[in-house]
């Protein structure tokens, strides 16, 4: 029995873990990665062979850097299904497409950029609409505590991770020579108290090996009931001012969270009249996922929607699809809140309101979200003076807040527990989805406790029950 970690390796995007078993290959999410854009085309391209070679795969949620790179799986051969859960599925419906329309787009940017070039070899992009389609076929939808064999011999079961609506962590039993191995994949972990969303479950019963994230591994976020105290008060700042707060948010997760947020502080009465816009038609179309989603719903998000009849939705919310209207937010004058993607301001419509914004003092850049390296969002939230958009240099002059409170993800404090929780017997804790400084803080912390914890890189192969 092997596992090949094959992304998220001592970095935090795409997501990539191959186990090799009697039975078959398994693949545990296949996700973009994102970085530097010629070695982001380079890996989203080709996928490793043993992750075209797999029999089947779980998708532990629908963040693109965990599902980004199914239709590609697909594209190059792989037959078998894909389980996750029902809201999951319906997620990926929307935005597997928004990333097929995004390599479109880019794709068409570039051969424009470089048509005069000699050597330029025209780009196409990584899938298209119909491969979407086809990596959905694929799917199949497993509600959480529901047992299901993706493998002969392989029992798996979905637990709530938390994270974002439909988010799992995904528990093996594998047989194999007369021996059960138990296995658990965290996934993305979430945190307790989360709105809109219930816990993480904390796992039970003997544990082999945990696959667990270390996003946070060296970090204790603000509380998350700091939220809407940390939201009030940069709004209330910035109208003082006469500005705008521009928020990048990710439309899965972050948004909802902001707009069930913002739907609170105006029903308490906590916030003047302030017109909110939320400039992202892929957020709207997420938002409906949602809507149909109560299901995932924690206990307070259900008796908000129980008395109000709405959980995203108040006064001065603005929903806005098309580009015109996009536009045409670019005259607003006065005070406004416009929130937007893409989560770490590397494309999309957050762009053009960062370049309208982000030289006028009065206005705030409000940073709710993880920002990876080599990203404009990174940049923003290191208050760099200056920030390149499109190409063009721009000075830095807007506020910049940096909230931890928003955080979808575990911190050292979460993941200690969840450690915890599993217990002493697991052999090997491996560590991924996280940069090496976090992931040294975290083995360093699971050491003292005495956990056997390690942080692969990627492409590394590890025998399992050599250490038996
Ligand atoms: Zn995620």
């Amino acid at each position: 029995m092997k596992i090949k970690f094959l992304g998220a390796a001592q970095e935090v995007t795409g997501s990539m873990h191959v186990l090799e078993l009697e039975a078959g290959s398994l693949l545990i999410d296949c996700g973009f990665y994102q970085g530097r854009r010629a070695e982001a085309r380079e890996r989203n391209q080709e996928l490793p062979g043993e992750v075209e070679a797999a029999d089947a795969a779980i998708l532990s949620h629908a963040h693109i850097d965990h599902s980004g790179s199914l239709p590609t799986l697909v594209k190059s051969g792989f037959a078998g299904r894909i389980y996750t859960t029902p809201a999951t599925r319906d997620l990926c419906d929307y935005m597997l497409r928004d990333s097929a329309r995004i390599q479109k787009a880019d794709a068409a940017y570039l051969n424009r950029k470089f048509a005069e070039d000699p050597d330029f070899e025209p780009v196409l992009p990584i899938y298209e609409e119909q491969d979407v389609e086809r990596a959905l076929d694929r799917f199949v939808s497993v509600p959480y505590h529901q047992t299901f064999e993706p493998l002969p011999g392989v029992t798996a079961t979905l637990l709530d991770a938390g994270h974002i609506l439909g988010s799992a962590q995904i528990l093996l039993e594998i047989r194999e020579r007369g021996q059960t191995t138990r296995m658990l994949f965290s996934g993305d972990l979430g945190r307790k108290g989360l709105p809109i969303l219930r816990d993480p479950e904390l796992p039970s019963g003997r544990l082999d090996y945990v696959v667990m994230e270390s996003t946070y591994g060296d970090r204790v976020h603000d509380p998350v009931g700091q939220m809407r105290d940390d939201l009030e008060r940069v709004i209330r700042d910035t109208m003082a001012r006469g500005g705008k707060v521009i928020v990048p948010a990710f439309a899965v997760g972050r948004t909802q969270e902001l707009i069930y947020a913002l739907s609170e502080l105006v029903r308490a009465g906590r916030l003047p009249p302030v017109p909110v816009y939320f400039d992202s038609p892929l957020a709207i179309d997420v938002t409906e996922v949602f809507r149909r989603h109560s299901e995932c719903f924690d206990v307070e998000t259900r008796a908000f929607l129980h008395d109000n009849g709405e959980v995203f939705g108040f006064a001065g919310a603005h929903f806005i699809s098309s580009s015109e209207e996009s536009i045409r937010l670019n005259e607003l004058r006065g005070p406004a809140v416009i929130i937007s993607a893409s989560g770490m301001a590397e494309a999309g419509r957050i762009l053009h309101h960062l370049r309208n914004n982000v030289e006028d003092p009065r206005n705030t850049i409000l940073i709710v979200g993880f920002m990876a390296q080599h990203t404009l969002g990174r940049r923003l939230a290191e208050r760099r003076p200056k920030v390149k958009i499109w190409g063009v240099e721009r000075e830095l002059r807007a506020h910049v807040e940096v909230l931890s409170s928003f955080s979808a993800h575990a911190d050292r404090d979460d993941l200690l527990r969840y450690a915890e929780a599993c217990g002493a017997s697991t052999r090997r804790f491996f560590l991924v989805h996280g940069e090496p400084a976090p992931q040294h803080a975290l083995i360093a912390a699971m050491t003292q406790r005495g956990f056997a914890a390690y942080a692969p890189e990627r492409g590394e192969t590890v025998e399992l029950g050599s250490e038996r």
